[in-house]
């Protein structure tokens, strides 16, 4: 499951975050859905890596409000633009949205670890189990296939007639099989192979 490229591209930070900014319910699922694929090993690390990018997203925004309660400038080249920016508010807005979401993922995370874990376990047994059986399946095919092979090499073989000389009477006989009868004395007469 972990070895899967595209479920892994599917819900990589870049993913969830630019896809997030357009359809947030998206960010959602995807997020959600890292714990069934990554399962424990990546348990805080979702939420803290959305966090974090929300609150870069919000840093513009705090820093705006803080020069404005504290009357201070640090004199950042382009800052008005930035402001004015139509894209402004909406970075703003999906800055919150993250940084609201990872919060609340974080404190979910927490306190339903355990059944988050259990969750994950079992889907991915349920995935391992999956694999092996159609591994399973597979051999069983090839199996089957080279038995009747084998079979059809079998029965060409006891198709093809052989040439037997009867030990009685010397007359060379053409049989089907590994035995027959002697067409000119009637004795029994047996094909010995190669
Ligand atoms: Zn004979």
């Amino acid at each position: 499951m972990r070895k899967n490229l595209l479920i892994k591209i599917i819900c990589s930070f870049p993913v969830i975050l630019v896809v997030g900014y357009f359809v947030p319910a998206i960010a959602v699922i995807l997020s959600l859905f890292r714990y069934v694929v990554y399962g424990k090993t990546h348990f805080f690390r979702t939420p803290i890596v959305l966090l974090i990018a929300g609150l870069i997203c919000l840093l513009p925004r705090g820093l705006e409000l803080a020069m404005t309660n504290f009357n201070f400038n640090l004199g950042i080249p382009y800052w008005t633009e930035i402001m004015a920016h139509p894209l402004y508010p909406k970075f703003t807005d999906y800055g919150k949205f993250l940084a609201i979401f990872s919060v609340i993922l974080l404190v979910v995370t927490y306190v339903l670890r355990s059944f988050i874990e259990g969750l994950s376990n079992k889907f991915s047994s349920l995935a391992s189990s999956y694999y092996q059986d159609r591994a399973k399946r597979d051999d069983q095919i090839e199996k089957d296939v080279k038995l009747e092979s084998k079979i059809k090499e079998i029965e060409a073989k006891q198709n093809t007639p052989h040439a037997v000389k009867c030990p009685h009477c010397g007359k060379t006989n053409h049989i089907t099989g590994t035995v027959g009868r002697c067409k000119a004395c009637r004795s029994a007469i047996e094909y010995k192979g190669k």
